[in-house]
């Protein structure tokens, strides 16, 4: 996922283990197929979910795209290849 300038400032002190440059770009660190900055917790019913670690400084991409919406699940599905199979 490829990260503005002003992304990137905000990541602030964990920006270079979650986002790199590739040429003159910069994007987000991918990590065992997803999100560097993705992990994993038990929920209040003891349940598995994902949840971002920097949501208050994530990329405006992630921000344009309200969680569960379905601009949100179709980047999804685009991005996990599942379209066009
Ligand atoms: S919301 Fe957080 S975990 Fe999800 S893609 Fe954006 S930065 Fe990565």
């Amino acid at each position: 996922m490829r990260i503005t300038g002003k992304d990137w400032t905000r990541l602030g002190d964990r920006v270079e283990a979650l986002a790199h440059f590739i040429g003159h770009r910069a994007y987000m660190r991918m990590q065992d197929d997803h999100c560097a900055a993705l992990a994993l917790r038990r929920d209040a019913a003891d349940q598995p979910e994902y949840f971002c670690t920097i949501y208050e400084q994530r990329p405006q991409v992630c921000r344009d795209l309200q969680r569960g919406s379905l601009q949100c699940a179709a980047e999804r599905e685009l991005k996990s290849g599942l379209i066009g199979r």
